[in-house]
């Protein structure tokens, strides 16, 4: 059984604690669910050195490409990792019918905040796990364009941006980071008492890149 000690860090030879006070936020007294992201970084100093600025965001656990399980933050106290929730009514068809209009697909940029705060009216596991209860997991990746693809000659720094963001896939999270995001997912589903059924890749809960997290299994 894993121990967790009154800080809120694992005792364990598995995890090392690298404790960042900038990324945590108010208390989490309840945790619903587990969050798999990808750093968007090539490597874990990378995302330490932005977890050691002010106000960073950042995520519970990082897990770099040796399949080393860092703690960068403590589970008794929320990260902001998944911004705003997608409805989970239309991702899992269960909506009811005055629920439809409410939850509008494919919304705009504005109404992106708007169906955050509908679905925050409700609890897990009807709507999504959130920052206010879930733990994130990061593991150290960053997003590459597939061969042969490029932004077309002449665009500019903003339009190249662009379209990097549409076509950059995560590269694929390694069998080393698999084994411990498996193992260390195990751990916390028995120790915090979460349901199998609420762990999630982040762009299942959120608007990402369709490919964080895709190749991570546990
Ligand atoms: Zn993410």
């Amino acid at each position: 059984m894993l121990h967790i000690d009154d800080q809120g860090m694992l005792v364990s030879a598995r995890v090392r604690p690298r404790r960042f006070p900038q990324i945590e936020r108010q208390p989490l007294s309840e945790v619903k669910g587990i969050i798999v992201h990808q750093t968007g970084a090539s490597s874990a100093q990378s995302s330490f050195n932005s977890y050691g600025n002010a106000n960073a965001n950042g995520a519970h656990f990082l897990i770099d490409k040796d399949g080393i399980i860092y703690q960068t933050a403590s589970i008794f106290k929320r990260t902001n990792h998944v911004g705003s929730l997608q409805a989970r009514c239309l991702a899992e068809y269960t909506c009811k019918p005055a629920e439809f209009k409410k939850s509008a697909k494919f919304p705009q940029a504005s109404e992106i905040s708007r169906m955050h705060a509908v679905e925050m009216l409700k609890s897990v596991p009807v709507r999504y796990p959130s920052n206010v209860d879930s733990i994130g997991i990061e593991i150290v990746g960053k997003p590459v364009l597939p061969p042969g693809k490029s932004a077309p000659e002449g665009a500019t720094p903003r339009q190249r941006e662009v379209y990097f963001n549409n076509n950059a896939v995560y590269e694929a999270v390694n069998a080393a980071q698999n084994g411990s995001l498996a193992w260390l997912v195990k751990e916390l589903i028995h120790a915090l008492r979460i349901s199998e059924t609420e762990v999630f890749r982040h762009p299942v809960v959120s608007r990402k890149n369709p490919s964080e997290a895709s190749t991570a299994s546990w």
